[in-house]
């Protein structure tokens, strides 16, 4: 395990997150995900740290309004939020992590568009 820290575009919303060096992480397919190119890092809420930011979130719902879009109100980053498939864990942008601490990401397609039935065989993503 080591300490990534990441964020948005801005610099406004500051996040750390342990998580081991070498990455997996899952490729969404669904109908967000897919307009915004998110990568999903997903962890327990206790390895997630908001350190700067949380007055600037805005936050967009749809479908069932359990997923959680966290997204920077100035810059428009969705750098982290609260997936509906792990409603206890966070899901961190890939994409949003600082240089330096990922050795290597290996990237796992999942699809979020038949995500009611693929969960059943896949722990994954999105929301
Ligand atoms: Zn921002």
């Amino acid at each position: 395990m080591v300490t990534h820290t990441g964020g948005c575009h801005c610099g406004r919303i500051r996040f750390r997150v342990e998580a081991p060096a070498r990455l997996e992480v899952a490729d969404c397919n669904c109908s967000i995900c897919s307009m915004s190119g998110y990568l999903h890092l997903i962890v327990p809420a206790e390895r997630f740290t908001l350190v700067s930011g949380g007055d600037c979130l805005s936050t967009y719902t749809f479908n069932t309004g359990v997923a959680k879009h966290l997204f920077c109100a100035t810059c428009g980053v969705k750098s982290f939020y609260v997936p509906r498939s792990h409603p206890e864990g966070i899901s961190v942008n890939a994409r949003c992590l600082d240089q330096g601490t990922v050795e290597s990401l290996t990237v796992t397609p999942f699809d979020g568009r038949e995500w009611e039935r693929s969960r059943e065989s896949l722990s994954a993503p999105h929301g």
